[in-house]
């Protein structure tokens, strides 16, 4: 059965959703000033300071996908449903991560999978 997403679990997404934009919209000023001035005796420092800029962009790009998708998801599924498998994701896991749209046991499958296409 499809669990319809309640008012306050809609509103907890939408604001983790306005949360990694703004942090999102602060990397990028960050990694800017970071081209922008570039410091040129330490060149080094500066490319890994730019490396850890620019990964945790991807993880906030990453967070917001899934975001927008978890919120989509609710509106096709029902929130709390494990969109793999169907089953009910465990509430505790729901609370830690709201976006999530999988149950932990497909998550550990699809982690596999992931690391597998990247060797
Ligand atoms: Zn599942």
């Amino acid at each position: 059965m499809a669990k319809k997403i309640t008012k306050s679990q809609l509103e907890t997404l939408e604001h983790q959703r306005e949360q990694v934009k703004t942090e999102l919209e602060n990397l990028r000023k960050e990694l800017r000033a970071e081209i922008e001035f570039d410091d040129v005796d330490d060149v080094a420092s500066d490319l890994v300071e730019r490396d850890k800029i620019q990964a945790m962009i991807i993880t906030f790009e990453r967070k917001l996908d899934d975001i927008n998708h978890a919120i989509q998801q609710a509106e096709v599924m029902g929130y709390g449903i494990c969109e793999m498998c169907g089953n009910t994701i465990d509430p505790e896991r729901l609370e830690i991560f709201p976006e999530t749209t999988l149950c932990i046991n497909c998550k550990r499958q699809a982690e596999r999978r992931g690391r597998m296409q990247q060797m």
